[in-house]
């Protein structure tokens, strides 16, 4: 699981932290280095995957529907299901109290042996919602602009950069599989 650190207030456009020292999560964009609030919020900073996001002060309650498109974080894997901790719903961050669940047969169009070759834990995802079936947030990743947009390795944690189809790791050479997004990498703030 996830460690966070304080939450601190910003305004739009203020400086939230830094590319190289953290990946640009929900309610931030990117501009010359910088990491930025888009919105006035709190900055909530995930230590172990270095993902720093903005959370909005208030507004109106967001609720991950049918159709929706959420932003999450994988905290469980299993072999046939996997656990996503929700992070923002349809572009506006929520604050981490949604989870969702996807099963292997709506993870990719491509056969899968097993969900540890689409999402592993640590994972920022990008999927749609398919139901809400029996109280549960149901999400798939079928097609190209879904799955996974910044994976880090399972061995030092370091993101992982594209080498075409698979991952590959620069500290530790290590090379991995997931289910990615056309645009894997890219700010996970600037999705919208
Ligand atoms: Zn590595």
């Amino acid at each position: 699981m996830s460690k966070r650190k304080k939450e601190v207030f910003k305004t739009p456009g203020e400086k939230v932290a830094v590319i190289e020292e953290f990946v640009a999560g929900p309610g931030t964009f990117i501009e010359e280095g910088d990491i930025r609030s888009k919105t006035v919020g709190y900055t909530i900073t995930d230590v172990h995957n270095k993902l720093v996001s903005i959370y909005p002060r208030s507004g109106t309650p967001i609720f991950p529907r049918k159709g929706s498109v959420i932003v999450g974080q994988v905290v469980n894997t299993q072999d046939k299901t996997a656990i996503i901790r929700i992070l923002s719903v349809d572009n506006r961050p929520v604050p981490g109290q949604f989870t969702g669940i996807i099963h292997i047969s709506t993870v990719s169009s491509n056969y899968v042996r097993s969900m540890y070759e689409a999402v592993r834990p640590g994972d920022l995802i990008k999927a749609k919602v398919i139901s809400n079936r029996n109280g549960a947030t149901h999400l798939s990743t079928l097609g190209r602009n879904l799955g996974v947009v910044q994976a880090f390795c399972i061995r030092c944690g370091n993101r992982l950069t594209r080498r075409g189809r698979i991952l590959g790791c620069q500290v530790c050479s290590n090379i991995e599989e997931r289910k990615i997004t056309v645009d894997y990498g890219k700010e996970v703030g600037g999705l919208d």
